[in-house]
């Protein structure tokens, strides 16, 4: 009961990228970064494991950026003209490359990540991939002509690693969707199709995620303008309980998301934010439990996986660590409170 899981990314160590930055440098190149990037990534495994979690992922270490990290292994994108492309209905601008061509993959995008947490973790294991709508939303098009199209062309793409990802032992493939919270009316019109696409033929356990974005100023002034009350999420999850994904992650922590919109995902797991990443203050186990207690008024003990609110990519260290311990400590609590509450049977 309350598995533990983090939306994916983790800080990366100063030796391997520029730290507190979403889009960061690379410190090293060749031979030479392609190790840097395993040694992160063990290095997170074991945090994580040290920690308490018992959903494990790679914490994106090997990645840019958690779209481009997936785009720079598709043929038909052309990296050496970037052009300046409004994002996420035009919140925040960003340099993006285009699509030229007919898309195709390159070659695995995540083996490597995918064997090392085979072969060093006895924990359920989880990748994240980018989802469909939100690549769609953060590259130009000169190809395709149509969003949709786009989009189900990365659909098709995005299984075949997935599928692949899957055959390498990762237990769970979660596609990264914070465009489904700006684009609403798409998420029922071709979204969820999309990452039906994106899902065909999967044998192992599915999730979408979908947040209010990183801790970034631009994300934080966004939120400011969403009134007292975020209600995206109602106009979204009835369809989602419909689909076929198993799993959703969700924002919840010191956001303005009302708690019951969570009855709207009946059937579902859900992946419930019990850690905010735009803070570095540190949540205590009673607060992560709090949170969780009252989510289980509308999610059931089985169904509910506590979760973080979002990536921890631009955070320092540090405090990830801090956090990461925090969320477990903070499930351990209510699943003993839980506990407590239920008649002991003779
Ligand atoms: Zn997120």
């Amino acid at each position: 009961m309350f598995k533990t899981t983090i939306a994916g990314s983790l800080p990366k160590p100063a030796w391997l990228a520029e730290t507190n930055k979403l889009w960061p440098a690379w410190k090293a190149s060749g031979a030479e970064l392609e190790q840097a990037k395993r040694d992160a990534t063990l290095l997170w495994l074991k945090e994580q494991e040290d920690a308490g979690i018992d959903i494990v992922t790679d914490g994106e270490q090997s990645r840019q950026h958690f779209v481009h990290g997936f785009l720079e292994f598709v043929e038909g994108i052309d990296f050496s003209r970037k052009v300046k492309m409004g994002i996420r209905d035009n919140r925040y601008e960003a340099m993006v490359p285009v699509v030229t061509a007919e898309l195709r993959l390159k070659g695995r995008v995540h083996q490597a990540e995918a064997s090392l947490l085979r072969s060093h973790t006895s924990k359920r294991r989880k990748i994240t991939l980018p989802g469909p709508m939100t690549i769609v939303d953060t590259i130009a098009d000169e190809h395709y002509g149509d969003r949709v199209k786009l989009a189900m062309a990365f659909a098709a793409l995005l299984n075949q690693e997935a599928r692949a990802l899957a055959k390498d032992g990762i237990d769970v493939i979660q596609f990264d969707e914070p465009a489904f919270n700006v684009y609403m009316d798409d998420v029922t019109r071709w979204g969820i199709k999309a990452l039906h696409r994106a899902i065909k033929g999967l044998k192992c356990t599915t999730c979408v995620h979908i947040c209010y974005g990183y801790g970034i100023q631009a994300n934080i002034d966004w939120k400011k303008t969403l009134g007292n009350e975020w209600r995206q999420y109602e106009q979204i999850f009835p369809a989602l309980a419909k689909s076929r994904i198993d799993q959703v992650s969700l924002e919840c922590i010191d956001s303005h998301v009302p708690v019951e919109l969570m009855k709207l995902l009946k059937g579902k797991d859900v992946l419930v934010g019990v850690i905010d990443v735009a803070t570095d203050r540190v949540e205590t186990p009673q607060q992560v439990s709090e949170v969780i207690q009252k989510a289980l008024k509308y999610v059931p003990a089985k169904h509910l996986f506590p979760c973080t609110n979002c990536g921890m990519a631009p955070m320092d260290r540090d405090i990830a660590i801090a956090k990461l311990k925090a969320l477990a400590a903070g499930a351990a609590l209510a699943r003993k409170k839980l506990g407590k509450k239920k008649p002991k049977r003779r």
